[in-house]
């Protein structure tokens, strides 16, 4: 595996590979890298030939107030288990990497879809996020690319850009894949900032999955928030609890659509997101 810190050394290498055939996989990270990031690294393996993975945190989606000086970066540890696993290439560009000053990047915003939930509470995250997912397709230029349904806003929002860029001709298509949510045997959902979770936390962090999952189980709407809502512990801080279409992320009946049923909530020190998809018509 190559670890590369500049975006011209990629650009060429991929440039070779691209010329030689290769179908380029790309799985975009913050890393602190854990089970949930290497099951998208294992599909982007099994789909593609050359596979780049890029780690940086990206200051644009943390709010003034928000964890970025606090958000875990373990670049060693990342580099070691991404080699095991036969990655091509593991990108870890500076912040003026991607960003710049002599030639400046496309700000996205993220508009109504993102200005919900996540959105709302974390203003300007997603412009943020899109912003440097743009940048960072621009720069890989990959053939598909693979994102956690974990992030199901991200998702619908990553989405909702490749179909309008690709629809508008400003983008070669791209293949975007969804991996499901990996969990830790008692359910809760992988996150790297769950190491920051004391172990007198755990009880009120599990709750959030045990609610998805006894929410996913309800009729209608109402049943499915109702049986969701008795799950939560009283220690999670909750912020929003919802069953929203998983595209646009409006209200919905489940049945109707791919619904998503959605959770946030503070527990101790930690901001924790997880979600469930209600597939009823499959
Ligand atoms: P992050 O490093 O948190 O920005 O996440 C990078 C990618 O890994 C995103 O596409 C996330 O949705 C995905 N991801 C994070 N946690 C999980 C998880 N527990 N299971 C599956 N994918 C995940």
């Amino acid at each position: 595996m190559q670890l590369i810190h500049s975006v011209a050394e990629l650009q060429a290498l991929i440039a070779q590979r691209r010329s030689a055939g290769d179908r380029i996989g790309f799985v975009p990270t913050m890393g602190a890298l854990h089970e949930g990031h290497l099951s998208l690294v294992r599909l982007a393996l099994q789909k593609c030939d050359f596979v780049v993975v890029s780690v940086f945190v990206n200051p644009l989606q943390f709010g003034a107030n928000e964890d970025f000086d606090k958000y875990p970066r373990t670049l060693g540890i990342d580099a070691n288990l991404l080699a095991e696993h036969d990655v091509d290439v593991l990108f870890a560009p500076s912040p003026s990497e991607v960003y710049p000053i002599s030639s400046p990047v496309t700000q996205l915003t993220a508009g109504s879809l993102g200005a919900k939930f996540e959105g709302e509470i974390r203003p300007g995250h997603f412009d943020g996020m899109l912003t440097v997912v743009n940048r960072l397709f621009d720069i890989v230029q990959p053939d598909y690319v693979f994102f956690g349904q974990k992030d199901a806003q991200q998702v619908a929002l990553v989405k909702q850009m490749l179909r309008e860029q690709i629809s508008s001709g400003s983008r070669v298509p791209i293949e975007f894949v969804v991996g499901p949510t990996i969990r830790s045997e008692a359910g809760l959902a992988l996150s790297s900032r769950n190491k920051f979770l004391k172990p007198e936390d755990m009880p009120a962090a599990l709750s959030l999955s045990k609610a998805l999952f006894a929410g996913a189980a309800g009729k209608n709407r109402e049943e499915v928030l109702a049986l969701a809502r008795a799950e939560i512990s009283p220690q999670a801080k909750l912020e929003y609890l919802e069953l929203v279409d998983a595209d646009s992320f409006e209200p919905c009946e489940p049945g109707l659509s791919l619904a998503v049923l959605i959770v946030a909530a503070r527990v101790g020190e930690v901001r924790l997101i997880d979600n469930v998809y209600i597939d009823r018509k499959s």
